[in-house]
């Protein structure tokens, strides 16, 4: 029997809604699974849920997330027909980055999530989502964005900077390789 990507989703949802296998369980108010069309050839990725996304349950719901709706406007893209979700789903206490442990042992649900939708591109967002993409390894954002790399089942990984940083850094330049970065994600859709 085939199942359909929202029941494929769906079964992600409870699995990550029963999750106690790391300590980030005992804090959290919500699970933030992810959110946005599961028939998209592109999925973004930041690090964990922050204190708005803790409250509500859904991904890139404050500031940060209100400017990566901003930047994906600026380059044509619309949040709705995207994915979003992040590499741990419970908020680290204080918005602290989540742990190496943490994101392994959260790491199967992205996976699980990226295979039901399977995008021709992955975004990663900040230095702490493309270390998952790594193995683990830690990569300067600052040297490593834009540079698309090949991972599994012919996907493109392109990191690029976390809107967070951007908030904190508010450069016209800064904001204008993060739209670059964007774009050179959008031109691997169409290559899809
Ligand atoms: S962060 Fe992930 S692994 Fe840790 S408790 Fe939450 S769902 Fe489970």
């Amino acid at each position: 029997m085939l199942f359909t990507r929202e029941e494929l989703m769906e079964t992600v949802k409870e699995r990550v809604e029963r999750c106690t296998a790391c300590p980030l369980h005992l804090t959290r108010t919500n699970v933030v699974v992810g959110e946005g069309n599961l028939d998209t050839k592109i999925v973004f990725v930041g690090e964990g849920p922050g204190e708005e996304e803790d409250k509500t349950g859904r991904p890139f719901v404050g500031r940060a997330g209100m400017l990566l709706t901003e930047l994906l406007n600026e380059v044509g893209i619309k949040r709705e027909d995207v994915y979003i979700c992040n590499v741990v789903k419970c908020r680290p206490p204080n918005n602290r980055t989540p742990t190496t442990e943490e994101m392994f042992a959260c790491g199967h649900f992205l996976l699980a999530q990226i295979e039901i939708i399977n995008p021709s591109v992955v975004v990663a967002l900040g230095a702490t989502a493309l270390s998952f993409f790594m193995d683990g390894k830690k990569v300067s954002i600052t040297k490593v964005r834009g540079n698309p790399m090949d991972w599994l089942g012919g996907k493109k990984i392109v990191p690029t900077f976390h809107p967070s940083y951007l908030l904190r850094n508010r450069s016209k330049e800064l904001r204008k390789i993060v739209l670059e970065d964007l774009e050179k994600a959008k031109s691997f859709i169409k290559e899809g």
